[in-house]
């Protein structure tokens, strides 16, 4: 697979001191680059008939949404608290300071669904775990979960045990 690191620009304290920001816009204006990610995604997916990609608010919107387009599956956006304009189930997550809260519309997709999570980065897996909470709360199966960059020292994974989860870079 190919190291797709070198397309990532990191940010000192942004937007918080302390915060190493992962700035995906490189690769984002790499026509090749973004091509290839969705490639590798759609390889590793293509044979499981998924019918919904659920991209989380807001860089997940832009793998998630390529994604479906490519694997002919439906896109479902899971978004920040206020910013859906239907009947929602929301789930809320804690943060360093604070809590967030993530929504989905209640008719997002039928029961049973396969879904396919999609986000640009894992840190401490708040939002994914969240994410999960409204899959799981539609009936929607799970197939698994997409994600551009894993922050491994943050240990999100431990937040979401029990599913497999797919990334592509590594820090
Ligand atoms: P978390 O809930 O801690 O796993 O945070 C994941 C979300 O926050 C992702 O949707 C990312 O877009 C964003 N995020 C967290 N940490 C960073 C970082 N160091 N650089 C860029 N985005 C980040």
């Amino acid at each position: 697979m190919q190291d797709f690191s070198r397309f990532i620009r990191e940010i000192p304290d942004f937007p918080k001191p302390g915060i190493l920001f992962k700035d995906i816009t490189p690769l984002l204006g790499n026509p090749t680059a973004f091509h290839r990610v969705v490639d590798e995604f759609s390889l590793r997916y293509k044979h499981e008939a998924i019918d919904v990609i659920a991209g989380i608010d807001a860089r997940g919107f832009i793998f998630a949404s390529a994604l479906a387009y490519r694997l002919g599956a439906a896109f479902v956006p899971i978004r920040k608290k206020g910013k859906l304009p239907y009947h929602t189930h929301e789930a809320t997550y804690d943060l360093e300071y604070g809590h967030d809260t993530v929504v989905i519309h209640r008719d997002a997709f039928p029961k049973h669904s396969k879904v396919l999570i999609c986000d640009d980065l894992l840190a401490t897996g708040g939002t994914l775990a969240a994410s999960v909470e409204l899959i799981e709360k539609l009936e929607g199966h799970i197939v698994g979960i997409a994600l551009l960059i894993e922050l491994t020292e943050l240990n999100g994974r431990e937040k979401i045990p029990n599913h497999d989860i797919f990334s592509l870079i590594k820090y």
